[in-house]
């Protein structure tokens, strides 16, 4: 086997053909309003409410009944149900597209619109409703519950989960991702320096795009699946031989 241990980094591009608009394409989320006004614990505290209705419009849309998985997310979970190594997906992006589709050992580095945080005690839990400043922690009863999403300026989560599974992969595979957003726009460097394959696909070349051994460009629901059933083909022939 080639490639026993896989690791695949997405973005906002692979949930764009389900209808959810990317942050930095023409049209995107910060063509429409300001990062700095919305997605910044500075912002938090100065407006709460501005912040607040910015993600209970965000998470209402993701509930609305037309968002689905589509091929891509699909062909992921399908790579992770056939390999015979280890397949984990981190994912920038806050929707549930890929556990939706089946993914299962998935990260969600970026944390989840349909979670809420207790910012007092640190309490998850799931969240579908509009979230207000009234909101109170079933755990510690204030009323400090935010999305449970990472904004500019905050740690990603489990970044130790993912440095570990960055050194142990024989292939990166980076999808949907402008590469503007650090950490995750570093992971590429950390995997070719651990020896990995790495491979960028996208509707266009990203920031680091240079840095790819390979590429493919153009949309991710007939790139993905065409790879990953090239991936498959390859590594059941190889088994054959
Ligand atoms: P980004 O908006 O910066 O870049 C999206 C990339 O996807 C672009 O390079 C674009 O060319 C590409 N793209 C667009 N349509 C595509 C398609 N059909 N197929 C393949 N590629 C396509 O997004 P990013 O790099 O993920 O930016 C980082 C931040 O955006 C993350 O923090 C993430 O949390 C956030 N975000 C998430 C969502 C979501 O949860 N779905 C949506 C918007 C933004």
């Amino acid at each position: 086997m080639r490639h026993k241990n896989i690791v695949i980094l997405t973005g906002a591009g692979i949930s764009k053909e389900s209808g959810i608009d990317t942050f930095r394409d023409r049209g995107g989320i910060w063509s429409k309003v300001k990062v700095e006004n919305v997605a910044t614990p500075q912002a938090y505290e100065r407006d709460p409410s501005t912040v607040q209705n910015f993600y209970n419009e965000r998470r209402n849309n993701l509930l609305d009944t037309s968002i689905k998985p589509n091929a891509a997310h699909f062909a992921l979970a399908k790579l992770e149900r056939e390999w015979p190594g280890n397949v984990a997906v981190v994912t920038q992006n806050i929707d549930n597209l890929h556990e939706a589709a089946g993914t299962k050992n998935l990260i969600h580095m970026h944390g989840e619109l349909l979670k809420a945080r207790c910012a007092n005690c640190g309490l998850v839990l799931g969240w579908e409703k509009p979230l207000g400043e009234g909101e109170k922690c079933p755990d510690c009863h204030q009323k400090t519950l935010r999305p449970h999403v990472v904004w500019f300026g905050e740690m990603p989560l489990m970044m130790d989960t993912i440095d570990q599974l960055l050194s142990d992969c024989n292939l990166f595979l980076s999808i949907g991702t402008s590469g503007n957003v650090y950490p995750a726009s570093g992971f590429v460097q950390v995997a070719n320096s651990c020896g990995s394959h790495t491979v960028e696909i996208n509707l266009e070349p990203s920031e680091g795009a240079s840095l790819f051994k390979e590429s493919k460009y153009g949309v991710a629901t007939k790139l993905v699946p065409d790879f990953v059933d090239t991936l498959i083909s390859n590594q059941q022939a190889s088994l054959s031989i």
